[in-house]
C-alpha cells in the first residue's frame, strides 16, 4: 500500500487510503485474495496469521483513530480478544448500559470466576472513578447502545490511567469521524465495523485499534496474537466490502446525521412519543413511545418504508424494540424503540415514522 499523505483530512483519508500504489495500468482499488496458503519465503505465509486484503481497512481504521488497527472476524470477537487481555481474576469497571453482547461477556466470564464486573452508569463519571480503585480496565462505551448515554471519556481515561488501568473505548456508535478516543486517553478502541463503518447492512467484522504508546503496541502485539490462536480472523470478502463501504462513510454519516437532526426534532413534538434520546450528533435515536411494550411492537410493526431489524449504521433506516430480545438489560425502558436513520428522504422516512405512530400503538393516551 502507498505512503499516505500525512496531511490530509478524515473525509479524504476515506477515499484516499489504503490503495495500491498508482503505476500504470493498476487498479485503483485493491484486490481480494482468497487464500488459505501463499508461496513460501514471502510476507504472507497462511490466510489465518495475514491476507493483504485485511490491509486497506484496516490502514484507514488506524489513520482515521490515530493508532493501529487489528481487524477482526466481528465486533465480538473484537470485544472478546480485548477482554483476553486481562489476567484471570481482574477486575473490570463496564457500563451497565453497555451493548447487550459485552453485557453477556463479561457477565458469563464473572460467572465462571474468571473476572469481577463493576457495573457503573458510565454518564456518572464520579461513580465510575470511584469503582476504579484496584481494576486492571475501564470499558467505556459512548454513545451507549441503545440508551445514547454519554461518558465524560477525558476525564475517565485520566482517573483510569493514574490507576493503572487499561482504557477501552466502544466507538461503534460516534465512529471516529464524530468521536476520537485515543486522542482523548483511551488506550483500545473496538468497533463493530458491521455498523457505519461498512454502512450497508451487508458483512459482520469488527476491529481493535491501539493507541501510538508503549501500552498501546503491547496491547496491539497481544490482540495479533488473540487473532491468529483464537482463529477469529476477518473473511477476505468482507474485509474487501468493507474498504468499499467505507469509502462513502464520511457523506453517509454526514447525510444521516442531518436526518436524525430532522427526525429527532420532529420526533418531540409528537404526542405518541414520551422521550427522545438523542446526543445531538451521529444518526441514532432512541424513543419511549406510548403504550408500553405493546405499544412500540405495534409501531414497529406499522412500519412500511423503514426496516423492521436489529443492526444498525446502514444506508436504509432501521427500527426495533430492543426488549424484545432476553439479553437486553432490564435498564432499556420495555417501550424503546431504537433508530438507526439511514440516509433516505428525510421527509419519507418521517412520513413513514409518523404513519406508524399514528397507526401503532404510539397514540396519546
Ligand atoms: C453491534 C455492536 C457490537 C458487536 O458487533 P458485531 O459486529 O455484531 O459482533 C459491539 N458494540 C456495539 C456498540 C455494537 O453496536
Amino acid at each position: 500500500m502507498e505512503d499516505r499523505d500525512p496531511g490530509v483530512r478524515p473525509a479524504t483519508t476515506v477515499v484516499c487510503r489504503g490503495r495500491p500504489a498508482p503505476a500504470p495500468g493498476v487498479s485503483l482499488n485493491a484486490p481480494v485474495t482468497f487464500a488459505s496458503t501463499f508461496t513460501a519465503d514471502g510476507d504472507y505465509v497462511y490466510g489465518r496469521s495475514e491476507n493483504p486484503t485485511w490491509e486497506p481497512v484496516e490502514d484507514i481504521l488506524g489513520d482515521l483513530e490515530g493508532g493501529a488497527a487489528v481487524l477482526f472476524a466481528s465486533g465480538m470477537a473484537a470485544a472478546t480478544a480485548t477482554v483476553s487481555l486481562l489476567d484471570a481474576g481482574a477486575t473490570v469497571v463496564a457500563p451497565t448500559g453497555a451493548y447487550n453482547g459485552v453485557h453477556e461477556l463479561l457477565d458469563e466470564a464473572a460467572a465462571a470466576g474468571r473476572l469481577t464486573v463493576r457495573w457503573r452508569d458510565s454518564s456518572d463519571t464520579a461513580a465510575t472513578i470511584a469503582a476504579l480503585d484496584g481494576a486492571a480496565m475501564l470499558w467505556i462505551e459512548s454513545p451507549t447502545n441503545p440508551l445514547l448515554d454519554l461518558a465524560d471519556i477525558p476525564v475517565l481515561a485520566t482517573a483510569a490511567r493514574e490507576r493503572g488501568a487499561i482504557v477501552v473505548c466502544d466507538n461503534t456508535f460516534a465512529t471516529p469521524l464524530l468521536q476520537r478516543p485515543l486522542h482523548e486517553g483511551a488506550d483500545i478502541v473496538v468497533h463493530s465495523v458491521s455498523k457505519y463503518l461498512s454502512g450497508h447492512s451487508d458483512l459482520v467484522l469488527g476491529a481493535c485499534v491501539t493507541a501510538p504508546t508503549e501500552r498501546g503496541r503491547e496491547a496491539h502485539a497481544k490482540l495479533v496474537r488473540h487473532r491468529l490462536l483464537g482463529g477469529a480472523i476477518p473473511g477476505p470478502m468482507e474485509a474487501w466490502l468493507a474498504a468499499r463501504g467505507i469509502r462513502t462513510l464520511a457523506v453517509r454519516l454526514e447525510r444521516a446525521s442531518r436526518n436524525a437532526a430532522v427526525l429527532a426534532a420532529l420526533l418531540a413534538g409528537h404526542p405518541g412519543v414520551q422521550r427522545v434520546r438523542y446526543p445531538g450528533f451521529g444518526a441514532m435515536i432512541a424513543v419511549e413511545v406510548r403504550g408500553g411494550g405493546v405499544g412500540a411492537d405495534a409501531v414497529c410493526q406499522a412500519a412500511r418504508l423503514i426496516s423492521r431489524s436489529t443492526s444498525l449504521g446502514g444506508v436504509e433506516t432501521q427500527w426495533e424494540r430492543r426488549r424484545r430480545y432476553a439479553a437486553e438489560p432490564q435498564t432499556t425502558p420495555e417501550n424503546l424503540i431504537r433508530i438507526s436513520v439511514g440516509i433516505e428522504d428525510v421527509e419519507d422516512v418521517w412520513a413513514d415514522v409518523r404513519q406508524a405512530l399514528d397507526a401503532g400503538g404510539g397514540t396519546p393516551g
